[in-house]
């Protein structure tokens, strides 16, 4: 029975980077069934909505999606749709790994990072307002329940992976009561996992970005609220040879939703020029997910080969390649990869 997974294409880049993706993927003779479904600006005049109800229908269903990257418009018009959609979905942990790969010219050659994100609330839940004309508010929630699920969700993560150390980011120093509550509550998740190798530390956000720029070869999964969540992950990302290689998962109890780091790049769109990569390794991440680990294993390794061989790289890597070339490279390797 072939997997029926949810595609979302997005915008921007994302149609562009989704067709890479699927050529690389359909390589691995797993057999899928897609349904593609689109979202964002592009539906607003047919539904009304940038996010509508089939879209998130499909995904309940299936309960897989793999999904491009979808634009937000800044300031102003509607709220962004990849975060109506991990909370619609109960995506509650957006896990980001960054790794160092042979081939790409960066500042450290030993980056194994794994970024757990809280997913759902934070700043995040977009309640803002004005006071009065010259001052604005934003509502920042952190609750006990989603943050020692989180933190459950990492350590579990470290356990199955053969980690040994997480780190709870944070900035409890300043903002006592609401990321306080979020390091009591890592605290307290330790606490339960005492005894299963796994070390727990705490570090304050901004230390936090200065120790990873210096050695980032001392960290293992790190747990962030959502705000610092997404800023770290980028910066992660920058390690390990930027957007165009980071890959990324948003679990829930119900369903699970693999999507890059970065965002539409409107201005590259329509240009074969973009880095599939970080689409590619979503969609190995996906893989693992649905239990088709030996799949994921040679997408990974694939892309690994093409970097490190060199003749195929897109701009962002130092090459000329195309997004077609480079997913065609990566979709050959993959075929030639015994099973
Ligand atoms: P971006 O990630 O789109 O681009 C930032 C920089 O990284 C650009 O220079 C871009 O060229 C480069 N880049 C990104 N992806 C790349 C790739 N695959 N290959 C090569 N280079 C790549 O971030 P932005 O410009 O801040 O955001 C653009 C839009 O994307 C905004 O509307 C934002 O809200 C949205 N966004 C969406 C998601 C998502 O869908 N999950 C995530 C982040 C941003």
């Amino acid at each position: 029975m072939p997997h029926r997974i949810t595609l979302i294409p997005g915008d921007g880049i994302g149609p562009e980077l989704a067709a890479a993706t699927r050529g690389v993927l359909d390589a691995t003779g797993v057999g899928f069934d897609w349904e593609v479904v689109d979202a964002g600006e592009a539906v607003m005049a047919e539904y009304g909505t940038p996010l509508p109800d089939h879209v998130l229908e499909s995904i309940r269903r299936n309960r897989v999606a793999l999904k491009g990257p979808i634009t937000t418009p800044v300031g102003e018009g509607f709220r962004s749709v990849n975060v109506a959609l991990r909370q619609a979905l109960g995506l509650y942990a957006n896990v980001r790994p960054a790794r160092s790969m042979k081939g790409l010219d960066t500042r450290y050659e030993n980056v194994d990072l794994v970024i757990v994100r809280e997913n759902t609330e934070d700043l995040y839940i977009g309640i803002e307002h004005m006071v009065g004309r010259d001052a604005a508010e934003s509502i920042k929630i952190i609750t006990r329940e989603a943050s020692e699920r989180i933190a459950r969700y990492a350590f579990e993560y470290a356990i199955a992976n053969g980690r040994h150390k997480v780190t709870a980011v944070h900035k409890a120093n300043i903002m006592k009561l609401s990321d306080g509550l979020f390091l009591e509550s890592c605290r307290t998740v330790a606490a339960q996992y005492d005894g299963r190798g796994i070390e727990f530390e705490d570090r304050i956000v901004d230390n936090m970005c200065m120790q990873l720029v210096q050695k980032p070869e001392l960290y293992d999964v790190l747990v962030l609220p959502n705000l610092y969540g997404d800023i770290v992950s980028d910066l992660a990302a920058g390690l390990v040879g930027g957007l165009g290689v980071a890959p990324g998962a948003n679990i829930g109890a119900e369903a699970a939703v693999f999507e890059p780091v970065h965002g539409s790049a409107p201005k590259y769109a329509g240009l074969d020029r973009s880095n599939p990569t970080a689409l590619i390794l979503s969609g190995a991440l996906m893989l693992r997910h649905i239990g088709e680990v030996a799949a994921a294993r040679r997408v990974e390794d694939a892309v690994r080969d093409v970097i490190a061989d060199g003749r195929t790289k897109t701009y962002d890597l130092g090459g000329t390649a195309g997004t077609r070339a480079f997913g065609e490279a990566v979709a050959e390797r993959v075929a030639a990869i015994p099973v």
